[in-house]
Order: C-alpha cells, then structure tokens, then sequence
C-alpha cells in the first residue's frame, strides 16, 4: 500500500503528539531535579553547579544526531538548566510572588500602633534633612498640634553630589527620636547603609528605602530581618514591575509590613523635578494589598503644586502623603524650593481636609 503523502496538518498532529511527549519527559525530570534539590539541601551543596551544567551540554553535544545544530541544542539544554534552577529556587514555581498574592483585603502595616492602609490616610511629614534640634522641634510642635502622628526627616542623605550636605549622620537620627519622644510622632528616617541599619532600627519606627536604594539588594534583604515596618520609595527610573520585586525582597525575607511610595519618576519634563505617576497608585492598589503613599515633594520639586498633586494622590487612593516641612524654607541645607514654611503646612493641611 503507498504511504499517504505527509499534509501539514498530519506534520502538526505529529509534532502535537511529540509535545505531549516532551512535556511529560521535562516533567519526569523535574522531579528528579526535585530530588536532587532535596539532597543538595540536606548536604548543604549549592543548587547551582556550572560544571555539571557544561559536562551535560557537552555530552548532548557529542550525542547529536541532527538535524538540530550543536548551537540549538546548547540554546535548547541552556534553557531547560535556567528553568530547573528557577524551579529549584522558588521550589514552587506556580505560586505568584508574594507581593501580588491578595488575600481580598488590603494589608495594613502597623508603625508602633499608628495604622497606615486602614481607615484615614496619613501625613509623613517633617524637614528634608534634620538640621538641628530647634527647627525639629518647631515642626513636632505643629505637627502634634494639627494631630498628624509622624515626623520624617533624612540623618543620611543621599546627595547628588559628594559636595552637598550629607546630613548629620547617627547623632541626626537621635535627635530625630528625641524630638518625636517629646511630641509622641513616629519617626520616619531613611537608611542607606546595611552597616548603620541596625543602630538606626533602635531610634526609627518606620525606616524609609530612598529612590537611590531601591536597587541595593543587599540592603533590602537585611531589611526584611530587621523587625521594623518599611517604606520602600520607587526608584526615579524604576518600572512598575522593578517596585515590585524590590518589595519581593523585603516580604521573602520575612518583612511583611512594607508601604510602597511612588515619589515622581524621571521624564523629559523639566517643569517639574520629577513627573508624578499617579498611576502608580492605581496599580499598586490593583495588584497588590500593601498601601502605598506620595511623596509629592521630590515629585514636584516646587511647592506652589503640592496642594494640587497631594489632592489628586489621595483622589486616586492613596493612603497617605509625604510632605516636607521646614520652618525656614529658605535656609534649608537641602531642598529649599519645595519645602512649606509651617504657616504655609497649615493652609495646605486645610485644602487637603476634606480627603482625610
Ligand atoms: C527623601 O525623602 O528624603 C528623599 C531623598 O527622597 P527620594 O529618595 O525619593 O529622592
Ligand atoms: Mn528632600
């Protein structure tokens, strides 16, 4: 009998038919993967082996028949290693990563039992740097007057320029606690070294990742053991996706009290020190349960619009804003433009009333 002439559509009833069997065959070797996971464990070896990666492709290689070419097989097996690894990792590849894992209910991060994410969004407000213990107090005073509850302020600034004020280092973040104890405000205050984390954990209830640390790893793994609530600030050139994963690092490492903070990212604009992507928000809240808050002063860079952009984070959901205060905003070290004077705080506190 003549052999039937192969169609397209039989080629592709064969190749589904190979499929099926290549998936079963990748599944069966994922789970000796898995149980070479489990050995490498309990003996304490590292997952990942170069040399035994590069032993297989070579002995693929050689075993090549054809007509795939010895680069295909390597890109092929090379891709089949990268997956088991990743598989390895993660040890449960399907499950989402945490910080887009919703429980139906959005998480609220308690600082030293003042609630942000539940009920009346916040204000985290204070100086750019901490500058000296009068001026703090100045802004305390009001704050606790106008029954806000935190008073943020940079010790370790991290400056454009090496030239700039660096702030005042350790002794600034003491003053800073100081102050706040005399005002019963939670202290807000960024770290930028792992070294320093855990002399600052002891004076800082809400430690803050600035824009320029969101990338150090390192820093916010260390963060995710260190038993303080975080506020992890969006890098000015970083995708949504990148904030994520950053807060990935703090929630797998243990950390599950992060607010994320969207603070203006880099566009073509130059009206603005930065463009306010109130999308953020929106997506943050779209995907994730963790609160998020604005930071309209580095967004804007100029106060005469933080009235407005502060209205419209808080329209689109925000639980809380930052703002920087000062209480002579033309004397500042740092960030002079944008800072309110406190008479001025005070009128723009009331044009926010009605969202609070
Ligand atoms: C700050 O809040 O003090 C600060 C430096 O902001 P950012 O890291 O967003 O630039
Ligand atoms: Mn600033």
């Amino acid at each position: 009998m003549a052999r039937r002439k192969p169609t397209i559509e039989s080629a592709r009833e064969a190749i589904d038919k190979l499929n099926e069997q290549l998936l079963d065959l990748l599944n069966q070797r994922t789970a000796l993967v898995d149980q070479v996971r489990e050995l490498k464990v309990r003996q304490g070896l590292e997952l990942y082996d170069p040399v035994r990666e590069a032993q297989q492709i070579q002995r693929l290689v050689q075993k090549n028949r054809g007509p795939m070419s010895s680069t295909m097989v390597e890109a092929v097996f090379q891709e089949i290693f990268r997956s088991s690894l990743s598989h390895q990792l993660h040890t449960a590849t399907d499950q989402a990563p945490l910080v887009l894992s919703r429980s139906g209910q959005p998480r609220t991060v308690d600082v030293r039992s003042v609630p942000v994410g539940r009920g009346r969004p916040v204000i985290i407000a204070g100086p750019c740097a901490v500058e000296s213990e009068e001026y703090l107090d100045q802004v305390a005073e009001t704050l606790a007057r106008l029954g806000l509850r935190f008073l943020r302020g940079g010790a370790f600034k991290p400056r454009t320029s090496p030239y700039a004020f660096q702030g005042l280092g350790m002794p600034g973040v003491e003053m800073l606690a100081r102050v706040a104890a005399r005002h019963d405000l939670r202290v807000v205050s960024e770290v930028t070294d792992a070294c320093t984390l855990p002399e600052l954990v002891r004076h800082v209830d809400l430690v803050q990742v600035g824009s320029r640390s969101m990338y150090n790893y390192d820093l916010l793994r260390r963060l995710g053991t260190a038993g303080r609530p975080v506020l992890l600030k969006r890098h000015f050139s970083a995708t949504m996706d990148e904030l994520f994963q950053a807060a990935e690092y703090l929630l797998s490492a243990g950390n599950r009290d992060v607010i994320l903070c969207e603070r203006g990212i880099r566009t073509f604009e130059r009206a603005t020190r930065n463009t306010l992507d109130i999308s953020a928000v929106c997506l943050v809240k779209e995907h994730t349960d963790l609160p998020v808050i604005v930071d309209v002063s580095h967004a804007a860079g100029r106060r005469d619009l933080l009235l407005p952009l502060s209205r419209a984070a808080l329209a689109a959901g925000a639980d809380g804003i930052m703002v920087e205060v000062h209480p002579n905003p033309a004397a500042a070290m740092s960030d002079g433009s944008q800072q309110l004077s406190l008479p001025d705080f005070e009128r723009y506190l009331e044009g926010i009333a009605s969202f609070l």
